[in-house]
């Protein structure tokens, strides 16, 4: 696999204790990424599936009964068939396996995502706006890219997987009561839908771009606040009485 590093453990990507695997790689150029290094893959370091399991398999006295291995990226589904191989091996370990995703991937065929998803247990997708304008603007994204991301969501849906959205607030865009509830909305369409997060846009990345010597398209917009999320969450409890679980 091509790979562009591993956190031995963490817990911010998925239930309970985990190691994360970022994949090298990505179908999309978001304007607020914070993983610009992982777009091209010259860089990358190549480990069979196996040796990772073999990897992650050290780590399982910390993953206690939720944890496990997520993997992200880079988009991870750019190189499905050896995430299945990979997944398939933990699976037999007993390992919980998530995939940290951004749901657009157009090289990926209907049989190689089912039989990923059939390995799979939890999908944490990130949705990024709430209609094609927006993935077209603000991720270089080509026409028709949000409608195959839910319908993405739809087969994760189908396959029996849990699902997670994430969605990363920005200021002066999306950081309105109005925008989050369109997202949510989306969101809830989807029943298997476990968790619904709202992430804070920071600029933190600027000095990858700078020692990448790529333009950082929102370097000048401000950090989103901890405060402004927790406003957001509230208003969206009070909108959504029957989506409220769903929200940390
Ligand atoms: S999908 Fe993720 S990794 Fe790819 S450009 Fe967007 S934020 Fe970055």
């Amino acid at each position: 696999m091509k790979v562009h590093s591993f956190l031995s453990l963490g817990c911010a990507d998925g239930p309970g204790v985990r190691s994360v695997l970022f994949l090298q790689g990505c179908c999309l150029k978001c304007a607020y990424c914070h993983n610009p290094d992982t777009w091209f893959l010259p860089g990358f370091t190549e480990i069979s599936s196996r040796e990772i399991a073999e990897r992650v398999a050290k780590y399982r006295p910390y993953y206690g009964k939720t944890g496990g291995l997520t993997v992200s990226g880079g988009e991870p589904l750019i190189q499905a068939e050896e995430l299945t191989e990979l997944f398939s091996l933990l699976s037999e370990m007993k390992i919980h396996r998530a995939i940290d995703t951004s749901g657009f991937c157009p090289s990926l065929s209907s049989g190689v995502l089912s039989r990923l998803l059939s390995v799979t247990g939890l999908v944490i997708c990130d949705i990024k706006f709430s209609d094609d304008a927006g993935y077209q603007r603000y991720c270089n994204a080509p026409q028709g890219a949000f409608e195959r991301i839910m319908s993405f969501l739809s087969s994760v849906q189908d396959a029996g997987c849990d699902i997670w959205i994430r969605h990363v607030v920005l200021p002066g865009i999306t950081d309105n009561i109005e925008y989050i509830s369109s997202v949510f909305e989306r969101a809830l369409a989807f029943k298997s839908l476990k968790r619904f997060e709202l992430l804070p846009f920071r600029t933190l990345c600027r000095q990858k771009y700078e020692s990448l010597g790529i333009e950082f398209p929102m370097k000048d917009t401000p950090d989103c606040t901890q405060e402004k999320i927790q406003q957001l969450y509230g208003q969206i409890k009070a909108g959504f009485p029957a989506g409220r679980d769903k929200i940390p």
